[in-house]
């Protein structure tokens, strides 16, 4: 690929020697791509201000010398999604989100659908007024179910028994009495229900459902440590986006 058109979002962005910007662009044909951005500083930089995190748009990239990163050569943006510039929780959480997708994803990975959520989710962010926990607890559990982790809730993961106690991290699914380890989380019939709902609703659907606080709380909980067990890592920006909240 010599050079391409690609249409995506940036996941990623840090400086890159003297105002240079390295960017991560989430494309929908060619997946989480590295490209840099020149000279993005400068005023009359026409790539600079769409050189951002999270804007949306049509990039024009070419392959330098560097084969494993390419180089914006223009960009057409589509949207910049402002409002959550001015947003720090719901940027830092935004920020989280691109590194689960990341890590769960990889390089050069193209995954349409799972690129449709996490546009889903940041629209959610900036347009809607979807509470915060929201966006994250489904897009969590979203994710996983695309990445290959889509969780058994209606029976016991590992038996088979309808009899089910408990969600156990590790096994990723409702585990019975006799079945379940060290990492189960409690479960009732509530939050069963909306966890079958959100794994089995249409995508576009994810955050249409009524959910009080202790719901919320309970589903958050779950769907962080289920990200957190099965990927086998921790997210600095989780804790910065936890600190966040706290101001
Ligand atoms: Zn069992």
């Amino acid at each position: 690929m010599a050079q391409i058109r690609a249409r995506g979002i940036i996941v990623k962005q840090s400086d890159y020697g003297e105002g240079h910007r390295m960017l991560s662009i989430f494309t929908e044909e060619y997946g989480i791509v590295k490209a840099v951005s020149y000279g993005v500083k400068k005023s009359k930089s026409k790539t600079g201000a769409a050189s951002q995190f999270l804007c949306y748009a049509d990039f024009d990239l070419y392959q330098g010398v560097n084969r494993d990163v390419m180089n914006v050569n223009s960009v057409e943006t589509i949207d910049a999604f402002y409002p959550l510039s001015e947003d720090i929780k719901k940027l830092s959480l935004c920020v989280y989100l691109a590194d689960i997708t990341y890590s769960l994803l990889g390089m050069n990975n193209p995954d349409e659908r799972i690129l449709r959520l996490f546009l889903n989710s940041v629209y959610a962010l900036a347009y809607r007024n979807t509470l915060l926990q929201k966006v994250k607890t489904v897009y969590e559990l979203k994710l996983m179910c695309a990445g290959g982790y889509m969780p058994t809730v209606n029976e016991c993961v590992s038996c088979g028994k309808k009899d089910v106690y408990a969600f156990d991290l590790s096994k990723g699914g409702a585990v019975c009495r006799e079945c379940g380890g060290k990492y189960a989380v409690p479960l009732n019939k509530t939050l069963i229900r909306a966890l079958e709902y959100i794994i089995s609703c249409d995508d576009k659907k994810m955050l249409a459902f009524n959910a009080g606080e202790d719901l919320l709380n309970s589903l958050a909980s779950l769907t962080e440590r289920y990200v957190l067990t099965q990927l086998d890592r921790q997210f600095s920006s989780l804790d910065y986006y936890k600190t966040m909240l706290e101001m």
